[in-house]
């Protein structure tokens, strides 16, 4: 079985489809044309937070970042990584009336990214960096347009801290 699928499968113990108006989980074949997207989502819900979710291998793969992306180079932001969402969730925004993540959500930012790892004789998939735990995208999105890493710490119950920062602009950032 492929590790997604065990993700949602988390995703679907977690809510009931026949009271909240998220979207069903479904997987989607990974896209081979066209660039990945990504979505944040302010979620208003027992505590504010912002889901960070990016395209990887036929998912969304999320992070809650509670203080929301950083706006200088100098802020490392807190972000957990919860459970894999279905592809559809990038358009989902309204109200989660009862249960898991109950509140207000809201499309904050939407747009592509690329990894800037994937590029050269060392070329590390978005699949093997999140498995190494060290990403590096450039973000196009409405609101956000530049390079953002995400890297995992050590702290925290099942390596699910992360830390996500925005990186310096600089020429070598290019996305193809
Ligand atoms: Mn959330």
């Amino acid at each position: 079985m492929r590790a997604h699928q065990t993700t949602l499968n988390i995703y679907e113990k977690k809510r009931d489809f026949s009271k909240t108006a998220e979207p069903r989980p479904k997987r989607v074949r990974t896209r081979k044309t066209g660039k990945p997207i990504y979505v944040i989502q302010r979620h208003d819900a027992s505590h504010l937070h912002y889901d960070l979710r990016l395209e990887i291998g036929g998912v969304l793969v999320s992070w809650a970042v509670p203080k929301g992306p950083p706006k200088t180079t100098t802020i490392k932001r807190l972000a957990i990584q919860t459970e894999d969402h279905p592809m559809a969730y990038a358009n989902f925004h309204g109200v989660i009336e009862e249960g898991y993540g109950a509140g207000t959500v809201q499309i904050w930012d939407k747009g592509t990214y690329c990894n800037l790892k994937d590029i050269g004789h060392d070329a590390v998939s978005m699949e093997q960096a999140l498995a190494n735990g060290r990403i590096e995208i450039y973000l196009h999105g409405d609101k956000l347009d530049g390079p953002y890493a995400l890297v995992r710490t050590n702290y925290g119950d099942g390596k699910k801290n992360w830390l996500l920062m925005k990186m310096k602009k600089k020429g070598k950032h290019v996305c193809n």
